[in-house]
C-alpha cells in the first residue's frame, strides 16, 4: 500500500528508486572496539597529546581547502566555514584544557569538546543552529580520523546505483562525497531546507525532503519510493498510477530544463511580448563567477552581510568601494542592487548586534540596527556612490534597505543618504545610484502606496515576508513549512505592493526564494510583479517560464490563486 509522509521541499526535482536506508552511527562520534583497546593501552604525555591534536588539525585544515576547490563555489562557501570553525579558540582551548588539565588522550579531548560544542547549538532548538551542530560533528569527525580513531559511519560510498537514499541526517562532507550517479533522492528524517546539507544537495541537483520525523526510519516494508523536492513529499511504495505520473513528470523537468538551457541568453519576454528581466542574488563573488553563462541580467540582491562578517570592526569604504567595483564588473555593466547590511535575526554579527534579545526576528534587525548606527549606512552608501563613479553611466546601481518597517525609517534613511550623496559632491559622471526598500515585513507592504512614492524602486523579500505575514519562524524545523510565500495572503500582499509601484511607475522586483520556482512565475507576473531575482541556477529556466505564458494567463491565474484558501491550493492551481 503507497503512503505518502510529509516533510519539507529543501531540493527540488522529482527522485525515483528502490530505498537504501542509511544506518550509519548517524551524527555520534563512537569509538570503534579497536580505538578503545588502544586508547586503553597508550601511554600518556600531555604534551605529545598536544603535538598530535595541532598536527591532526592542520591536516583537517589541508582537507577542508582541498574539498572547497573540488566541488562547486557553494562547497567552497561551506568547507571555507568550516576552516573557520576549525580555527575557532574556543575548540583549541578546550581541546588543550581537556589534554592538560584533564589529563585526556588527544583523541577523547577533541571528541569530549566537538560533542559539548555540538551540544551548545542542539540544545538552542533552533533549526538553523542544529543545522551548525552538524558541521560541528563533520569537523570532529575529520578530526578523530586523523588522530587515528576513524568514526563508523556506514557505508555510503557503496550506494547502488539510483537509489533513494533515506537516513536521519547527513554531514556536509557527507552528501559532498556521495556517487553522484547513484543517488536518485534523498529523504531525511530530520534537518531543514537552510542546513548546509540542504544547501549543498540544491547545488548538486540532489531531490531532497527532510524534516520527515525519525518515525520514518522505521519504515522498513517499503522497497520503492519516490522523493519529490517540489512538494516535500516522500511516497513510500508507490502505485503503479503515482509512478506514471511522477516519470512523466521527470521527463518533463528534463525536457524543459534542457530547452531552458539552450535559450539562457534569449530575452525572457512572454508570448504577448512583455519583457520581464531576470536577475540572479548572490552572497559572493564565487556566486556571481557564472553570471554570464546563467544568461540573467544583472544582479538583483546582493546581500553584503558576508563583507561584515568573521572581523571585529566593519569594512572600510574602500574595501567596500573595492568589492561592489569587482561585482559590477561581473555584470557586464547591466544592473548591480547592494543591499545595505541586513544584521540581526538569523544573521547576528559578533560586534553589532544584540545577544540579550529574546526575538531578534522582531527586534533590532536590518535598517533597525543601521539607524542605530548611521555611521554604518553612511559608509556603506559611499562605498555605493564611489563605485558608482567609476562605472559605466548607462548602468544601473540599486541601493535596497532591508527591513523597513515604517514610514518614518524610510524617511530617516532617505534624509541620511541625500545628505552622503550631497556630501560626496553631485558631480555624478558614473552609473546613477537609485534607492528603494525590501518589502518584507507586512507594515511595509500595507503601506507600499508611501513608500514607493518615496523610491526608485521596490523589491519583495518573501522569505521574511510569509514568516512575519504566518507568524512562522522561519528557522524553527516545526514551523518552517507554514512559513509558505505561496499562502494567499503572503501573495495578496505582493499583489498589493506590485500595485503601488506601479503607480509611481517604478520597477518592483520579488528576490525571496519563491522566484526562484518556476511554476509560480506566470502567477508572479500575473500579480503585477515586473522584475525577478532568483538563484544562479534557476534563472534559464525561469527565463523559459515567462516565454511559455501570456499575460492574459497570467492574470487570470494571479486572480484565482487570491481567491485560494491555502498554500496547498495554490499549489495544485500552479501544476494544473
Ligand atoms: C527575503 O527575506 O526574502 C530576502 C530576500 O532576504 P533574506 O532571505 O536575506 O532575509
Ligand atoms: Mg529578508
Amino acid at each position: 500500500m503507497s503512503a505518502a509522509y510529509q516533510g519539507l521541499p529543501a531540493a527540488p526535482g522529482i527522485g525515483m528508486g528502490a530505498i537504501y536506508l542509511h544506518r550509519g552511527r548517524e551524527l555520534e562520534l563512537e569509538y570503534s572496539t579497536s580505538t578503545v583497546i588502544s586508547l586503553a593501552r597508550a601511554p600518556f604525555n600531555p604534551q605529545t597529546e598536544w603535538e598530535r591534536f595541532l598536527h591532526a588539525k592542520k591536516l583537517v585544515d589541508q582537507q577542508l581547502m582541498e574539498m572547497g576547490t573540488s566541488l562547486n563555489h557553494v562547497a567552497a562557501d561551506i568547507f571555507a566555514m568550516h576552516r573557520l570553525i576549525l580555527s575557532d579558540v574556543t575548540l583549541t582551548d578546550s581541546v588543550r584544557i581537556a589534554i592538560h588539565e584533564e589529563g585526556r588522550s588527544a583523541i577523547s579531548a577533541t571528541r569530549r569538546t566537538i560533542l559539548d560544542m555540538a551540544q551548545v547549538f542542539q540544545e538552542l532548538d533552533d533549526a538553523y543552529f542544529a543545522g551548525r551542530a552538524t558541521d560541528i560533528i563533520d569537523i570532529g569527525r575529520r578530526l578523530l580520523t586523523f588522530l587515528g580513531a576513524p568514526i563508523e559511519t556506514g557505508r555510503l560510498s557503496e550506494l547502488p546505483p539510483g537509489s533513494i537514499l533515506l537516513t536521519e541526517d547527513l554531514t556536509p562532507s557527507e552528501i559532498a562525497t556521495l556517487p553522484v550517479a547513484a543517488v536518485a533522492g534523498i529523504a531525511l528524517a530530520r534537518s531543514t531546507p537552510t542546513a548546509h546539507t540542504s544547501i549543498l544537495a540544491r547545488s548538486l541537483g540532489f531531490p531532497l525532503v527532510c524534516g520527515l520525523g525519525t518515525a520514518i526510519l522505521e519504515e522498513s516494508r517499503a522497497q520503492q519510493a519516490i522523493v519529490d523536492g517540489y512538494s516535500g513529499q516522500l511516497i513510500l511504495s508507490p502505485s503503479p498510477e503515482q509512478l506514471a505520473r511522477y516519470q512523466a513528470q521527470q521527463i518533463r523537468d528534463a525536457d524543459r530544463s534542457a530547452e531552458a538551457v539552450r535559450r539562457a541568453h534569449e530575452p525572457a519576454v512572454t508570448l504577448d511580448g512583455l519583457k520581464m528581466p531576470v536577475y540572479i542574488n548572490a552572497n559572493t563573488t564565487d556566486d556571481v563567477a557564472a553570471l554570464g553563462e546563467s544568461g540573467a541580467d544583472g544582479i538583483g540582491l546582493l546581500r553584503t552581510e558576508y563583507l561584515f562578517q568573521n572581523r571585529n570592526e566593519p569594512p572600510t569604504v574602500d574595501e567596500q568601494c573595492a568589492i561592489y567595483t569587482a561585482f559590477a564588473r561581473q555584470t557586464d555593466n547591466r544592473l548591480l542592487t547592494i543591499r545595505a547590511l541586513d544584521a540581526g535575526g538569523d544573521k547576528p554579527l559578533e560586534y553589532l548586534t544584540h545577544r540579550d534579545e529574546y526575538n531578534p526576528f522582531l527586534g533590532v534587525r536590518g535598517l533597525r540596527l543601521l539607524l542605530s548606527h548611521p555611521a554604518i549606512l553612511a559608509d556603506q552608501f559611499r562605498a555605493v556612490l564611489l563605485a558608482a563613479q567609476t562605472l559605466a553611466p548607462e548602468m544601473e546601481v540599486r541601493f535596497m534597505l532591508p527591513m523597513v518597517s515604517t514610514l518614518t525609517e524610510m524617511e530617516q534613511a532617505r534624509k541620511l543618504l541625500d545628505q552622503v550623496r550631497a556630501d560626496a559632491g553631485t558631480a555624478q559622471t558614473g552609473a546613477r545610484v537609485r534607492i528603494g526598500p525590501l518589502i518584507e515585513v507586512p507594515s511595509a507592504a500595507l503601506m507600499a502606496q508611501q513608500l514607493a512614492g518615496m523610491a526608485d524602486f521596490l523589491s519583495i523579500g518573501t522569505n521574511d515576508l510569509a514568516q512575519y505575514v504566518l507568524a512562522s519562524d522561519r528557522t524553527n524545523s516545526r514551523v518552517a513549512g507554514m512559513a509558505d510565500a505561496l499562502h494567499p495572503s503572503v501573495l495578496q500582499l505582493v499583489e498589493r505592493t506590485a500595485h503601488a509601484a506601479k503607480n509611481f511607475y517604478i520597477p518592483v522586483s520579488l528576490c525571496g526564494e519563491l522566484g526562484g520556482n518556476a511554476q509560480a512565475a506566470p502567477l508572479l507576473l500575473g500579480l503585477g510583479v515586473s522584475e525577478l531575482s532568483v538563484p544562479l541556477p534557476a534563472a534559464p529556466l525561469i527565463k523559459q517560464a515567462i516565454r511559455e505564458t501570456d499575460l492574459f494567463h497570467a492574470h487570470q491565474l494571479a486572480e484565482s490563486a487570491l481567491r485560494c484558501r491555502s498554500a496547498e491550493e495554490v499549489r495544485t492551481l500552479l501544476e494544473g
